[in-house]
């Protein structure tokens, strides 16, 4: 009995063993087979992601060397327009200078004028007082001519020879005879100062004729303008422009009376179809062109000495323009037409930076919309990295530590995995990522970086550490004492101000901040301890306000009775967290 019990016990115990043998084993094949199979699913993910990406940078890559390119273009046409513009200065500047020149050429002509006028007057006031002295003579002469053929009858009375008397006679004929060729000297001059006269009203009647045409059909506007200020500002020069314009009118009417009869008289001819006289209507054809011209100056001076008086400037329009070029002939329309290709080579270029400043905004658009789009893609990449992540990092052995003869028991294997040893062996754990003892802070604020652009985009975004004390939780989380290695609580806030101070333009930030502890399972707030305000945060019955973690409409969490502060920079915020820090619970 005793034997068989102890066989079926030992029959048991072999069971027992095989059982936990096969269970063990069917454990191992299970988890084995799960991990695997996890491990591929989570290659594969990463492969696409890889794969996103490359093809993210890829496109960021090309939108920049489009950006890079227009900018290039940019310049050189802002280069262009900056000589275009020196151009047309140094352009304007010469006509200036001509016109200068043409404004002094006029007021020398005017001066010579009144000058040559003046003198003629002169002259003539001194030759009318010589005809006014030669008539007295001539008078005078008469009478003793007269005299003297009373005394001559007398003396043939008397009995003087008829030969003698014929002599003084002729003698006292003399003075008369010069006073007539004098007079008619004096005709003759006055004849020759009044032809002077009329030349020189001629000349005035039409004055920009003497005038050497302005090079540039531009000018005349100014000249005219430079005159109009020179008439307004001397009465004398206003009463001889309308003395000009009057006479210029007169002289227009004239000429188109001579024109209309020129034709007339040809149309009569051509009516009798008297065309046998070849050489007649070839003269006939010159005088007409001839007659025409002088119309055509006559009208210029009417427009010029018109604009002079009221102060306008001629509209150059394109109808004016035409109109000009065929009153001034060749010479102005070349010159209008220099002035209308530098306007039209203007208007094309701020046509064609209008063009490109269309482009630019249509390409900022377009990287605007591919930079959304890239944000999507990127932020469903974070996605599929999973929402929660979960990084380990491996502390290096204290001094402490390292002199009591500790072992270190755990090993980074690759970027996702480690063992740990444990008593029955090494151990291995799997991670989204795992950061050795050597790395620094700056490596692991390069992989939770990413998550603040996420927050200010809209999301919530959580980090917390976890792990037993004197692990590295502070050390990762705030840095060391002295601010030296900044862990990520201060290395975000910088970022988020960067990102916020990069933005601020399209959007405007607030910031503001609550922070708990949660002590013997109560959230105590630490912003309201803070010494000498615990009072305001007390309720009436003296006890201090319950926080509580809600839920709002839109599913946000939120602590309520929390006390919010606000920070206008990371180093404002950084001064909150240290005074919040002040308040934890230590011991
Ligand atoms: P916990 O907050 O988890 O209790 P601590 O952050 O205070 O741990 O870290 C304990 C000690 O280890 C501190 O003296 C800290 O400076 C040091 N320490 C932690 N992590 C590191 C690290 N990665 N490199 C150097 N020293 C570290
Ligand atoms: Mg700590």
């Amino acid at each position: 009995m005793e034997s068989m019990s102890k066989r079926h016990l030992e029959m048991v115990q072999e069971l027992e063993e095989n059982f936990q043998m096969t269970m063990q084993e069917n454990q191992d094949c299970t988890v084995q087979k799960i991990r695997s199979h996890y491990q591929n699913k989570l290659n594969t993910l990463r492969k696409i992601l890889d794969i996103y990406q490359e093809k993210v940078e890829k496109k960021k890559a090309n939108w920049e060397a489009k950006v890079e390119t227009l900018k290039a273009q940019n310049e050189l046409l802002l280069k262009e327009q900056r000589a275009e513009r020196k151009r047309s200065m140094e352009e304007a500047l010469q006509w200036h200078r001509e016109k200068s020149k043409m404004l002094e050429l006029f007021s020398n002509r005017l001066d010579a004028l009144h000058s040559q006028q003046a003198s003629t007057l002169q002259e003539l006031q001194m030759a009318r007082q010589e005809i006014g002295k030669v008539q007295e003579m001539l008078v005078v002469s008469t009478q003793e001519q007269q005299e003297t053929t009373g005394e001559g009858e007398n003396l043939e009375i008397e009995g003087l020879s008829a030969q003698q008397q014929t002599r003084d006679c002729s003698d006292s004929d003399k003075p008369l005879e010069g006073a007539k060729a004098r007079l008619e000297e004096l005709k003759e001059s006055l004849y020759q100062r009044e032809r002077e006269i009329t030349e020189l009203l001629e000349a005035e009647r039409s004055p920009i004729p003497p005038v050497p045409q302005p090079p540039c059909g531009v000018l005349l506007s100014l000249v005219i303008h430079k005159a109009h200020e020179i008439c307004s500002a001397v009465p004398e020069t206003r009463a001889l422009l309308d003395q000009m314009i009057e006479d210029n009118r007169v002289a227009l009417a004239s000429a188109r009376n001579k024109l209309d009869r020129l034709k007339n008289v040809q149309e009569e001819s051509n009516d009798r179809e008297d065309a046998t006289d070849k050489e007649g209507s070839e003269k006939y054809n010159s005088n007409l062109s001839l007659l025409q011209e002088t119309v055509k100056e006559i009208e210029v001076c009417q427009i010029a000495l018109g604009c002079i008086k009221n102060g306008e400037s001629p509209v150059m329009n394109d109808c004016a323009v035409s109109e000009l070029e065929d009153i001034l002939g060749q010479e102005a329309s070349q010159t209008t037409g220099g002035v209308k290709s530098a306007g039209q080579q203007l208007l094309l270029l701020q046509d064609q930076l209008k063009q490109e400043k269309e482009e630019k905004k249509k390409i900022i658009e377009n990287y605007t919309s591919e930079r959304t789009l890239r944000k999507k893609y990127y932020n469903m990449v974070e996605d599929m990295k999973g929402k929660i992540r979960v990084f380990c990092r491996i502390r290096p052995a204290s001094r402490a530590e390292a002199a009591q003869g500790g072992a270190i028991v755990v090993e980074k294997i690759d970027e996702y995995s480690v063992t740990v040893e444990t008593p029955r062996g090494p151990r291995e754990f799997q991670f989204d990522k795992v950061f050795s003892a050597e790395a620094s802070q700056e490596d692991l604020f390069h992989d939770t970086s990413r998550l603040i652009q996420l927050a200010i985009d809209g999301y919530n975004v959580c980090v917390f550490a976890y792990g037993q004390t004197g692990s590295g939780k502070t050390f990762t989380m705030v840095g060391d004492k002295e601010q030296k290695n900044p862990g990520i609580i201060p290395r975000a806030f910088n970022a988020m101000f960067d990102i916020m101070r990069e933005n601020s333009s399209k959007f405007s930030f607030k910031v503001s901040a609550y922070m708990l502890e949660l002590y013997n399972d109560r959230l105590q707030d630490l912003f309201a301890s803070q010494a000498g305000e615990a009072h305001v945060h007390t309720q009436s019955h003296g006890q201090a306000r319950r926080v509580e973690i809600k839920r709002n409409r839109k599913g946000v969490v939120f602590a309520q009775g929390a006390e919010t502060k606000e920070a206008s920079s990371a180093q404002e915020l950084y001064a909150l967290f240290q005074q919040a820090c002040a308040n934890r619970h230590i011991s």
